[in-house]
């Protein structure tokens, strides 16, 4: 699929280096345009591939000659600040979003070595505008109750899994703007990064990754400024862990996001951040688990009987699908649950306990949409095929 030809007029013959700059230059605009949440540049032996990353799946856009491949990780390069003399280690930087896209409220650039070359990826945070509620989510009934219940209680942890670009920040967002409307006045902080989408009311404090102020200072020193109600973008290491369940644990109703693909592996992530399990079982209130799966492109989907498959055309450049669903699974941790954890349960303890408890697999909420004819069997085995890692 090609969505652009940029590479055609620019690398017949030779590239200068302003040639370089403009084709960069419209790569990172035009992926912007299309709402892409990743671009990836991947040198081959003869080529380098550019893809966008558009509802989730990866397109190649852009297949260039070998020969510019290094000019163009170069300017990369310049414009996220990196290192460009230096091509054998990692880096990360980001690429100040001056270029007339209000949209966009950051580009995180990452450059990696590989036998080709070197392989760099950006990711586009954009401004969320469309404030979705609570009720707006699409959630299934039993969870929504489950997630309001939680939402108005006074301490406690609620966790939220997913991949990365499953829409964890709009579900913590819409919760946040549940609060606020139930409680107005209690006062809600977040430490996000970035910030994605702006709350009135709501505290919002912007993370500095490869500044001073990372999620464990930050979380730190916020828990004196008495805050009731806390989101953490991300817990990603043991200490901004251990500090979020003592937050949970001393009247705090906290909030964040931990990479799993399943509920009970966000639990067992945690005890191998080395929390101990009763200090899981008295914070953690329930862990929410979601994908995005993609809808069909109500242009061009072909109906079989009932049976609804993707086809492909201008409006949905392709791809034969566009917009996406939330699919989601909660886990509470309550009576049998604790006592699994206690007892340190592996993985697979916990799901069985889960099936013996009648648990509604993230698969089993995604089948209504399947057959309602909003998306594919195929489509949302994809997107719950990581649900079992
Ligand atoms: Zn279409």
């Amino acid at each position: 699929m090609a969505i652009s030809h940029y590479g055609n007029k620019s690398c017949d013959t030779k590239t200068t280096g302003n040639d370089v700059v403009v084709l960069v230059d419209e790569l990172l605009k035009e992926a912007t345009r299309v709402g892409a949440s990743d671009i990836h540049f991947e040198p081959g032996g003869n080529e380098l591939s550019v893809k966008f990353r558009l509802d989730g799946v990866l397109n190649t856009v852009e297949t260039l000659p070998r020969a510019i491949s290094d000019n163009v990780i170069a300017r990369l390069k310049v414009l996220g600040n990196l290192l460009t003399y230096r091509n054998d280690i990692p880096q990360e930087g980001r690429i100040e979003t001056n270029n007339g896209s209000p949209d966009v409220v950051d580009r995180r650039l990452s450059v990696f070595p590989t036998i080709y070359g070197q392989r760099a990826v950006v990711r586009i945070f954009y401004q969320n505008t469309e404030l979705t509620d609570l009720e707006q989510l699409g959630l299934a009934d039993q969870i929504l109750s489950t997630l309001k219940h939680i939402a108005r209680a006074n301490q406690g942890i609620l966790l939220v899994t997913g991949p990365a670009g499953s829409g964890k920040s709009t579900t913590l967002a819409a919760i946040l703007r549940y609060i606020q409307k139930q409680f107005p006045g209690k006062s809600i902080v977040t430490l996000e990064d970035p910030v994605e989408l702006r709350l009135d009311g709501v505290t919002q404090v912007q993370i500095t990754p490869f500044g001073p102020m990372t999620f464990p200072t930050a979380l730190r020193s916020l828990l004196r400024q008495d805050p009731e109600v806390l989101m953490i973008g991300e817990i990603r290491d043991a200490e901004t862990a251990k500090i979020a369940i003592e937050a949970g644990l001393t009247g705090h109703l906290l909030m964040s996001t931990m990479h799993s693909g399943r509920p009970s592996a966000a639990i067992l992530r945690l005890l191998e951040m080395g929390i101990e399990p009763y200090q899981i079982t008295s914070s953690v209130s329930a862990v929410l688990n979601q994908r995005l799966v993609r809808r069909l492109c109500e242009n061009c989907k072909k109906d079989n009987n009932g049976d609804f498959e993707a086809v492909g055309c201008e409006k949905c450049l392709g791809t034969g699908f566009k917009g996406r669903m939330l699919i989601a699974e909660i886990m509470q941790l309550d009576g049998p649950l604790r006592k699994a954890v206690l007892a340190r349960s592996d993985c697979d303890g916990l799901e069985k306990m889960l099936d013996e408890q009648g648990h509604k697999h993230i698969l089993e909420d995604g089948l209504r949409f399947v057959r309602q004819g909003i998306t594919t069997q195929a489509e949302l085995d994809k997107v719950c095929g990581s649900a079992n890692t």
